[in-house]
Parts: C-alpha cells; structure tokens; sequence
C-alpha cells in the first residue's frame, strides 16, 4: 500500500509539532541531503511552457530512495481565484520501483521554500541580521516571515506589495502568530532601505526589476525566491553585479534564476559548496551576497523524506491502493476479470469534468 498526505492530512501534521519544530527539523534534513550532494542523480527540471504559466516536474534520486514534484506556477492564476503554484509529489523504493509515498505539495513547498531561504541565509547572511524587507505578500510571505523570524532572530520586517490586499492578509495572519514587528511600506524603495535581508517572492511572468542597484547597502543577503522561470525575474543585472552569487542547481538556475539575464560564465557558486567547506559563502560584513533561488527536486525530495517519517511517526495519512495488490503479479487482468468484454447498461457519472477536453 501506498501512503497518502492530502492537504489536511499536512496541515495537521504541521499542526501537531508546530511550524517552528517542522521548520527547525526541515531545514536540518535539507542540510543533511544537501551535505550528500554528490549522492544524488540530478537534473534540471523538464518544464512545459504555455501563454500564461509553466507546468514542471522535478525528479531526482539517490541509491535508496527516488522522488519527483509535479508544479505549475501561473501567475494570472489570483485573478481566476486559484492558487499561482500547485504541486504534489511521491517518493518511491528505489530497489523496487514501489511508489511509498503520494502526497500534497502545494503546502509543504511554502514550508520547504523557507526552510530553504534559511539554510542559505544562515550560512550568507550576516550573523547580526535582524531586519527583514519582505517584497510580495502571496501565499510564500508568511511561511518566510516566520521562518526567518523563528530559524534566524528576524525581528522586524517591513513589507510591501502592489496588491494592497494581499499586505493586509500577511499582517493579519502574522499577527494572530507572531511576536514579529510588522511594518507596512508605501514602497519596495521603502521596505527596504536599511535591511539586512531582503526577501523577494513576488510572482510576474515577466523580466521585472523589482530591486534596483540604488537600494542595496553594504552587507545586505538578499534572497530572491520569485524569479524561477524563463522570462520572469525580479532583480536588475546591476544587483547581481554588486554581489557574491549563490545557487542550488547551477545547470537549472542558468535557465531559470535571476542570472538568465547574466552571460553563461558570470560567475555563481553552488549553496552545497559552501555548506560542505568546499567555497567560501560570505568574505566581509560588507559585502552583498545573493541567493537566487529557484527551488530544487533535491528540497522536494527533503521534504518527502522528512514528511514520511513524521507521517510513520504519527500515523497520519491514509493507505490507498496505487499499485494494485501482488498475491498474483502476472495476473494483472484478474483486477477487471469477467467485466472486461461486458458493457454496462449506463456510464457511472463522473465528477469535476469541468475540464473541455476537445481539441
Ligand atoms: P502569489 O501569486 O500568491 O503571490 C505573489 C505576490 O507578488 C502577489 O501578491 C502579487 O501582487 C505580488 N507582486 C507581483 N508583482 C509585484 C511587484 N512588482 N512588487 C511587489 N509585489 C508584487 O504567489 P506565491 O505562491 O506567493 O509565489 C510567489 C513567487 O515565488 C512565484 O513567482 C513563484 O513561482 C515563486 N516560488 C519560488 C519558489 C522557489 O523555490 N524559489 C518556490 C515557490 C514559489
């Protein structure tokens, strides 16, 4: 049997230990995976690109286990009333090919998403970092909010988005939870002069220059986490100039990150280098240092590895029938049997063909 985590299975587990310890645990288990970067069969996403978005999926493995996610990120997607990234995932017994684990990703990737921005941040940013510009209040800014808040000693941010809206729902939310000082600003120019961290998770398919050289100070980390797909950034090339650049997935990011817009040997280095000891992360208090982040199968992989445990350990989810039972595998046909050649009398009816499947 399979293991199945749907969206309030997750939500209960996250729940149950708390955002903090999920986050705290998160960030140690993508640490331990990025440690093993060599461990793993990798690749840059495969990505089907349409008018509006982009679906991806995003596999890798190592000796034991394999996972992949399934993503979309349409941007246009708040205007219908949906959400802008879905995604669900599975991890399989790399010895058997046995799927173990189907669940929701759409949640777990804001958590893996934050849990990310801090592993980077922590070995980037500078140790004394205590202000925050938070640029885009979507569905991500609260997972980041409270991630830097509860991982890094964030204490103040200061937040802005176009939609007035979406700034409103992330201070409510944050101040139902958090102790955090929260700031609205009139501007992006605003949030974040005087920051140590800034944090950009804006969603715009389009080459956007959010952050612009004259805001950045000595000794800022910026993570960019909304510039993932071709045609769709948020920093100036003259920001990434100013910095020391840190990716995940050098290969992917090339495509994806900020850095398309930069030539093919601009410089960047690897986050996994830098964790190991391998490649210095930052050389001053002064310097700027950038993480621009895609998101990477490996931090999916982290996250269902670490999701599944939890799941064992709590016994949340259910056992569905993925694969169909083996007490005889070469009978595969003994599942329909003697319905096989029989029409029935009238279609069952099926439920949410919403979808027009004609060409
Ligand atoms: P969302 O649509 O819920 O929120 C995006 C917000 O950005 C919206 O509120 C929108 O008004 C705001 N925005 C757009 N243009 C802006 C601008 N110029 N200035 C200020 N605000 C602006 O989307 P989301 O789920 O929060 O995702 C945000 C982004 O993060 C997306 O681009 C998504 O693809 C990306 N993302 C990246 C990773 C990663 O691992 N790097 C993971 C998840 C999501």
């Amino acid at each position: 049997m399979t293991r199945f985590l749907d969206v309030p299975d997750t939500s209960r587990l996250v729940a149950t230990i708390g955002v903090p310890r999920f986050l705290a645990e998160l960030v140690d288990t993508l640490r331990a995976d990025y440690l093993r970067w060599a461990d793993f069969d990798k690749s840059p996403r495969v990505a089907c690109h349409s008018r509006d978005g982009v679906i991806e999926l995003m596999p890798v493995a190592d000796t034991k286990l394999f996972a992949f996610k399934y993503v979309n990120g349409h941007p246009i997607n708040a205007d219908r009333g949906i959400h802008t990234v879905m995604a669900f995932g599975a991890l399989a017994d790399v010895d058997t090919g046995y799927p173990v684990l189907l669940a929701e990703l759409t949640l777990t990737t804001a958590l893996r998403t934050a849990a990310t921005s801090v592993l980077a941040a922590k070995a980037l940013a500078r140790p004394d970092s205590k202000k925050m510009a938070l640029i885009g209040n979507g569905a991500q800014s609260e997972f980041q909010a409270i991630a830097f808040h509860t991982q890094l000693g964030i204490d103040e941010i200061r937040v802005f988005d176009v939609d007035a809206r979406a700034t409103d729902k992330l201070m409510r939310n944050l101040s139902a939870c958090t102790a955090l000082r929260v700031e609205r600003a009139a501007s992006t120019a605003e949030a974040v002069r005087g920051a140590d961290i800034v944090t950009t998770v804006t969603a715009d398919k389009t080459y956007a220059t959010i952050v612009t050289p004259d805001m950045i100070e000595p000794g800022m980390h910026l993570n960019a986490v909304g510039g993932d797909c071709p045609g769709k950034t948020e920093l100036h090339a003259g920001v990434l100039r100013m910095g020391r650049v840190f990716v995940e997935y050098e290969p992917q990011t090339r495509i994806e990150g900020d850095i398309q817009q930069m030539p093919a040997d601009f410089p960047v280095v690897e986050l996994w280098r830098v964790l190991q000891g391998e490649a210095s992360g930052r050389e001053s208090a002064s310097q700027v240092t950038i993480f621009d982040s895609v998101g990477f199968a490996l931090e999916d992989y982290s996250a269902l590895r670490y999701l599944y445990a939890l799941a064992q350990q709590l016994n949340a989810g259910t056992q569905i029938s993925l694969i169909p039972p083996a007490a005889d595998p070469k009978n595969l046909f003994a599942l329909i049997g003697t319905q096989a050649t029989s029409t029935p009398a009238s279609s069952p009816a099926t439920e949410g063909a919403a979808l027009d499947l004609a060409h």
